[in-house]
């Protein structure tokens, strides 16, 4: 590669970056655009550079935003789905790249715009979730076609651009929304766990990504001013320390931190974040702002010693924020109706919000078998996950809401949305009210087969909720959880306590405690695991076996707590073969007698195996003969059998207990545990899918583990569905070859049965 390219190629990906961060800083639609269109003139050196939106409804073009054509255009000029060059583009969702546009068959001449002295024309579309958004195009006046470089730099800039796009729209349409409007604007993302939120976003932001610091208004001007002072002295004060133990070091470093510490006292920098703070910007946001656009400054400088100072800047930049987050006190305040955003929210994240606080959960990333979303089922809290890029900033402290059921989210929502979304909780309420009356009964299907409904815990704060959520026992206690809440290895004593209060408040229910099942998407903060592929890495027993320390504690723990109660069952998790199985059964062994031996009088412990890996579903007949009961764990089934990350929202779509294969993998296993005559509980979400409990049912499944908020909704479809009917159910399934026509199927059945309000939000 040339120097030439090499540079180019650089100077593309900084443009690139700059570009990103400028439209992001933007206040609202027009002024992103208005800024977009301005800086991809001067980047890629063209004549004209317009941005035209198209409406999802019309399929209608609008020129929105020019540099190069009459200004007057702008809003006026709208094309038709098919019309022109930006039509052709639209409808093949694809670049065009032409030296003489008006020498093409679809070119059409519009003389408001003034376009044409301009004969090279490039469109890109701008495409954000599979929908159209609009087109990018650049113009300029030679007949030659744009470069291979241009046209690839103008694809990614489209990429890149198109979620704030996306976001700045939304914003704008429901700020303001169109007349006659009944519906509002939404933006789709994966139904993570059910239910209707609506309330006020509380953006948690990441200290270390100064991008997520939210937009947010203050009265106490002088206050925020003070803790921004306070916060720049506090850095001045490191950097002298800092250079003062740099003595005898190479001049250079010094020379560094003498530069940070005169960009710091530069008025530049402070007088900007102090201006903005009187203008009523909370003081990191000022900061964000004002070194960003700093940074900028240097970024485009064609000296490359110059251009590094951006770099500087913004590094200076996360350490004053670093300070002022500290000065700010970092405590988040949780409002009434709090609904938690974030990019990528944990478990924990969510249990820090008071339970009776929380309305919902928002989260770029995740998808609807993350520990997340879980985790918000457990609390009976609607959660979406999986946006993509979000300008996060922007949502805080707006009104939103979280409909759990289709996976949208709604930013300030005009009056016909609250309403229709008020009616919905209110009928979703109605729902559980009837539920209720099923709460406490058996599960016994109109043909007399009895269906034992468990519940899935592993919080303190879910405990009470779990223990009204009349289960018949714990089918699933993720004992994880209540490590990761934690900040090291809970001792012994401290675990047998923790074990003990939940087998007596069961008691004489039983509890099925899962042993440590770490790793993967359950990081511990006290215990990172840092890998490449961590889903296929060192998790679950994999970890237990290589720190008997730490798992014999725990079944210390465990069996001590289970003294006197005889309840206790034990689980363990992600065997992917005989000699993990054996193992980890030899370590219950040699604790069991320990405490024997010490004089304890103890039941010989229950002991369980999860099916959650394709190579148990074929080992599943003999490990049945060395255990008490199997358990499935259908999230990691469905992942490991079907390679899609349950994490990841790129190929959520693609995770689906409903698959064929998944189907068939469960259904073998349900007739091991028969053949051995041990009980299989099948403890994923899964197991709270009417759709899918449907066909469990027709399995044969005798033990379902669900969410506390699912139980009465299960418990009403088994009463409402004959074993006899759901085999049938399961034998046309099993003829299908795909998840979609199967749910299909499934939904049509639940509607006919009359049990359509559990798949759907309403009545
Ligand atoms: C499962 O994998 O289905 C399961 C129940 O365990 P977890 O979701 O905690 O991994
Ligand atoms: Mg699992």
């Amino acid at each position: 590669m040339g120097n030439d390219s090499r540079r180019a190629k650089r100077l593309s990906l900084r443009t690139l970056s700059r570009i990103v961060a400028e439209a992001n800083a933007a206040k609202d639609l027009d002024e992103m655009l208005r800024v977009m269109v301005e800086h991809i003139h001067q980047a890629m050196n063209v004549d004209v550079c317009s941005i035209y939106l198209t409406d999802e409804q019309t399929g209608r073009h609008t020129l929105s935003a020019t540099v190069g054509l009459r200004k007057e255009a702008v809003d006026r000029l709208v094309l038709g789905p098919k019309e022109g060059l930006i039509g052709l583009v639209a409808s093949q969702m694809q670049p065009l790249n032409i030296g003489d546009c008006s020498h093409h068959p679809r070119f059409k001449y519009i003389p408001l715009v003034g376009e044409e002295d301009f004969n090279a024309f490039l469109g890109v579309p701008i495409i954000f979730q599979g929908a159209l958004l609009g087109v990018l195009v650049v113009q300029h006046r030679q007949s030659r076609r744009f470069t291979e470089q241009d046209v690839s730099f103008a694809v990614t800039l489209a990429t890149q651009l198109a979620s704030h796009i996306a976001f700045a729209k939304l914003t704008k349409t429901v700020v303001a929304p169109v007349a006659g409007e009944s519906e509002g604007q939404w933006l789709d993302g994966l139904a993570a766990a059910p239910g209707i939120g609506i309330g006020t976003a509380v953006v948690l932001y990441e200290l270390t990504a100064m991008h997520t610091i939210p937009d947010r208004v203050v009265t106490d001007t002088e206050a925020e001013k003070l803790a921004f002072v306070r916060a720049v002295a506090a850095v001045e004060q490191d950097l002298r320390e800092l250079s003062a133990s740099h003595e005898g070091h190479p001049p250079q470093q010094r020379e560094l931190l003498e530069a940070y510490s005169m960009i710091l006292t530069s008025n530049e920098l402070v007088d900007a974040v102090l201006q903005s703070i009187d203008n009523g910007t909370w003081a990191p946001a000022a900061l964000r702002t004002a070194v960003e656009e700093l940074a900028c400054k240097f970024d485009i400088m064609e000296d490359p010693y110059l251009c590094e100072r951006g770099r500087d800047i913004r590094d200076l930049g996360r350490r004053v924020m670093d300070k002022l987050l500290e000065i700010e006190g970092g405590d988040v305040t949780y409002p009434q109706n709090t609904i938690l955003v974030g990019t990528d929210l944990s478990a924990i994240d969510l249990i820090k919000v008071p339970t009776d606080r929380l309305r919902g959960a928002i989260s770029e990333r995740g998808s609807a078998f993350s520990h997340l979303a879980i985790v918000a089922r457990t609390l009976g809290i609607p959660a979406v996950t999986g946006l993509g890029d979000l300008p996060l900033m922007q949502l805080d402290r707006r009104e939103i809401i979280a409909d759990g059921y289709r996976g949208r989210l709604y930013v300030n929502p005009n009056a016909t949305v609250r309403r229709e979304f008020r009616r919905l909780a209110r009928e979703e309420q109605e729902l559980n009210d009837f539920l209720e009356a099923f709460r406490d009964k058996q599960a016994i299907t109109p043909d007399g087969e009895r269906v034992t409904v468990l519940v899935n815990a592993g919080l303190a704060e879910d405990l009470p909720v779990a223990l009204n959520a009349g289960a018949e026992g714990v089918g699933l206690y993720r004992t994880e959880l209540l490590f990761m809440t934690q900040d090291r290895f809970p001792t012994e004593d401290q675990q047998v306590v923790l074990y003990r209060r939940v087998l007596e408040a069961f008691h004489p229910r039983p509890v099925t405690f899962r042993t440590l099942d770490i790793g993967g998407d359950k990081p511990l903060p006290y215990f990172p695991v840092c890998e490449t592929n961590p889903f296929l890495g060192w998790r679950g027993i994999r970890i237990c076996l290589d720190h008997p320390e730490i798992f014999e504690m725990q079944l210390s723990a465990l069996l001590r707590a289970s003294e006197g109660f005889a309840n206790a069952r034990l689980l363990i998790p992600m065997v992917s073969g005989s000699a993990e199985l054996y193992r980890a059964l030899t370590h219950v062994d040699k604790v069991y007698h320990a405490l024997l031996a010490e004089g304890r009088p103890l039941d010989k412990p229950t002991v369980g195996v999860m099916i959650e890996v394709p190579s148990a579903v074929y080992q599943a007949e003999l490990f049945a003969r060395h255990v008490d009961f199997l358990s499935i764990g259908t999230n990691d089934l469905t992942q490991y059998l079907l390679a899609v990350d349950r994490d990841n929202e790129r190929v959520a779509k693609l995770f689906d207990a409903l698959h064929p294969a998944v189907l068939q993998a469960m259904f073998h296993v349900i007739r091991c545990g028969k053949q051995r005559q041990i009980p299989v509980t099948i403890c994923g979400e899964v197991a709270g899918d009417p759709a899918a409990a449907l066909l469990l049912l027709g399995m044969g499944a005798e033990y379902l583990s669900v969410n506390a908020g699912d139980i009465p909704k299960i418990k009403w479809l088994i009463t409402k569905i004959s074993r006899a009917h759901a085999q049938e159910l399961l034998h046309r399934a099993l003829d299908m070859e795909a998840p979609d026509p199967i749910r299909e199927m499934l939904r049509g059945e639940l509607e006919q049965a009359g049990l359509g309000a559990l798949i759907r939000p309403g009545k």
